[in-house]
């Protein structure tokens, strides 16, 4: 019998990192493996940031923190939220955690009461349906599919919502999709959220500015609900600073002094040189932002001409973040080898074996017919990487 709880055996593991680590034991044995399969920038932490962090140092600034942020850090918050997104929050409205997953869970673990219903789009990010099991909750999907650019109607949303929802929880620009909400659409949602005050609202902004078309909008500048959205965002995927974990919630008071409380039990507050970077990031400004998201946005196009040119796959353009999400149904059922391809997870680990290139299955994002491409990575590995796949794809019959 396990020692384990039943919370820990019934989680599933994160099927991201477990590609990653798949990718990286390959190529650890020395074969030459292209990673597609984690979200997470390529380019270096810009250099006025770590300046800040090696400073702080320097301070000693090397104490245990407030749980929820150092002022300075939560007021640069404050004011990003009011310059970039025309939204007023107080400094106590922001929590800063140890990541935006922690935001989430902690979003999740003090919103959510056992049974009771979150409401997710598919595909939705790994983590969410996980989190929502921690907080025992029942997750409720959505379906969408590449046709309809994977995003819900205003129609689907309100079939969906019951007297037990009690959270929808999505991302714009999404993780995995790259789609993105209009303000119109968003304002569409909103209305059907007007006319059900008991359902909270997750809004994961992480890839607010990676965003090719257009500029940003939150569901949480419509002021009839704004009360009962909780904002996600980050410095991870905006600055590179995946390693440093840093994100932040911005909500209603009452819900910041609960994931202030959860958070006090947990971890505390973040790594305090995290928080002088997160600091140094907002206070200097959006020219390394749009270099980098220029740098995106050319590898967008590029992997979007080559993948359009595989058949099988059906692919739409994605209008943020810095995935490509292709139906690949066309595949199931195939072989090569003597090995037949069922699913899009088997399809994944066929492309690591026979490709050497690593991506993710799309059933851990809630849509089974899919893969999950990442193109955070050097144009010539995503030539090579494309060119890969396009063969390992052509060798099934
Ligand atoms: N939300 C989404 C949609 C993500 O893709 C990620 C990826 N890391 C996160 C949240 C968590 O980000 P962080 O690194 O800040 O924990
Ligand atoms: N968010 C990234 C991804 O989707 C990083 C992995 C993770 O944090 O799970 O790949």
């Amino acid at each position: 019998m396990s020692a384990l709880s039943d919370r820990i055996n019934n989680l599933s593991e994160s099927q991201t990192i477990k590609m990653a680590k798949l990718g990286r034991e390959l190529a650890a044995k020395g074969v030459d493996v292209i990673s597609l399969s984690f979200g997470e920038p390529d380019f270096h932490t810009p250099e006025y940031i770590k300046d800040a962090a090696k400073q702080a140092m320097d301070d000693n600034f090397t104490y245990y923190t407030p749980v929820a942020g150092y002022p300075e850090l939560r007021k640069a918050i404050v004011k990003k939220l009011k310059d970039e997104n025309d939204l007023d929050y107080d400094v106590t409205d922001i929590v800063v955690s140890t990541g935006a997953k922690q935001a989430i869970a902690n979003a999740v673990l003090c919103l959510v009461n056992p049974g009771e219903e979150v409401i997710i789009p598919t595909p939705y990010w790994v983590s969410y349906s996980e989190v929502v099991k921690l907080a025992e909750g029942k997750s409720v999907f959505i379906k969408t599919t590449v046709e309809q650019n994977f995003k819900i109607t205003p129609e689907q949303l309100e079939a969906a919502i019951t007297p037990k929802s009690k959270l929808f929880m999505f991302s714009s620009p999404s993780n995995p999709t790259g789609s993105l909400y209009s303000k119109s659409e968003l304002e569409a949602l909103a209305k059907v959220f007007e006319r059900h005050p008991h359902v909270y609202i997750l809004s994961d902004e992480i890839y607010e500015h990676l965003n090719y078309v257009d500029k940003h909008e939150t569901i949480a500048q419509f002021d009839s609900i704004k009360d009962r959205v909780v904002i996600i965002n980050g410095f991870s995927k905006a600055y590179a600073m995946t390693g440093w974990r840093i994100g932040y919630t911005a909500s209603t008071k009452e819900l910041a002094s609960a994931f202030d409380k959860m958070q006090g039990q947990i971890t505390s507050g973040t790594c305090s040189i995290t928080q002088r970077a997160g600091t140094a990031a907002y206070n200097g400004g959006l020219a390394a932002v749009l270099e980098m998201r220029e740098a995106f946005k050319k590898r967008r196009d590029l992997v979007h001409s080559l993948l359009t040119e595989i058949d099988g796959l059906k692919v739409n353009l994605p209008e943020g973040a810095f995935y490509f999400f292709p139906d690949v149904t066309s595949y199931f059922g195939k072989a090569f080898n003597g090995k037949t391809i069922n699913d899009a997870d088997e399809l994944s680990i066929y492309l690591l074996e026979e490709a050497h290139v690593a991506v993710v299955g799309g059933d851990s994002f809630g849509a089974p017919e899919y893969i999950r491409l990442s193109y955070a990575a050097a144009e010539d590995k995503l030539v090579e990487a494309v060119k890969r796949i396009k063969r390992a794809l052509e060798q099934l019959k």
